[in-house]
């Protein structure tokens, strides 16, 4: 069984050896594992095995524009134990946890020397994704209008978005608002900066305001983060966004998540160069490198 967060330390090691850090791009993009788990491989693959555990990756996504840096998720965060107990439904807790060490994404960018982040977005408003907003005091966090209202609801214990994660007041949210400019094949889409390189896009069905992130780097090479809407590539390849178990316990709207789990399937059977990376997906993320690493 592959461990989670090989040789962290012996990246750190390797990078600071190398200077890779001091050849920081223009526009760019790290993958920051805060922490990961042993899923039952059934869940992340449609036709794994029941016996197999794959890691799944907590990742949040570190963006560079120019001298500008933001997030897109948050990972696991630095209260993520309180907030567990606070908040996962006891019946879930076999199905959902998270294995120690945790390396939260605020940690790993002070280490960096990474102080103020223009933003963070989120892909959608799930435990595992939000857990790290506490840790950006006076960052706006951006999420779609359509995940504002189950945010706003989370206090009143409806919907899925942990109280313990979002329902601080101070919490500075920003309505990302899409525009009727199309975008990869999407109709509607939000270009971050303006020149093209920080495109978000909506995906609902995961959850109503689950959006996706395209980035494209210096290197030309374009990436599509998609958040929840696949746990795996694997299962990209096979049409099929999750196991079913695993879909009804986690898809609000399973034809919703299933439209644009389609729609990424065209998507990169006309683009084969883009480069598609699940929230999860530690084997596509392996393969990438991790923070203070950028993609190629
Ligand atoms: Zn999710």
């Amino acid at each position: 069984m592959k461990r989670c967060l090989v040789g962290l330390a012996v990246v750190w090691a390797a990078v600071w050896a190398t200077g890779a850090m001091a050849q920081e791009p223009k526009v760019g993009l790290s993958i920051v594992n805060t922490g990961c788990a042993q899923a039952v491989e059934a869940l992340l693959v449609p036709g794994g095995s029941v016996l197999n555990k794959r890691a799944a990756n907590f990742s949040a996504f570190l963006i560079k524009h120019g001298s500008r840096y933001m997030l897109f998720d948050t990972g696991l965060g630095r209260g993520i134990d309180a907030q567990y107990r606070q908040d996962m439904p006891v019946w879930a807790r076999l199905a959902f946890g998270y294995e120690k060490p945790l390396h939260p994404a605020a940690d790993q960018l002070t280490q960096a020397g990474i102080g103020a982040l223009e933003r963070v977005v989120l892909s959608h408003s799930h435990w595992d994704h939000a857990s790290g907003v506490a840790d950006f005091p006076g960052v706006r966090i951006a999420v779609a209008k359509e995940e504002m209202q189950r945010i706003q609801q989370a206090s009143e214990g409806v919907g899925t978005a942990w109280p313990s994660q979002v329902g601080d007041a101070a919490t500075v949210w920003e309505p990302l608002v899409f525009a009727d400019k199309p975008y990869m094949g999407y109709a509607r889409s939000l270009d971050l900066y303006g020149d093209g390189a920080v495109v978000l896009v909506p995906m609902p069905g995961h959850t109503p305001g689950s959006v996706g992130l395209f980035v494209t780097v210096d290197s030309g090479r374009r990436y599509f983060l998609i958040g929840d809407v696949a746990w795996t590539r694997d299962a990209l390849a096979q049409g099929a966004a999750k196991f079913w178990l695993a879909g009804k316990l986690v898809d609000g709207d399973a034809s919703g998540t299933q439209q644009s789990l389609e729609q990424v399937q065209r998507l990169m059977q006309r683009d084969p160069e883009l480069q598609v990376v699940p929230a999860h997906d530690s084997a596509v993320q392996d393969a990438l490198g991790y923070f203070p690493r950028w993609v190629p």
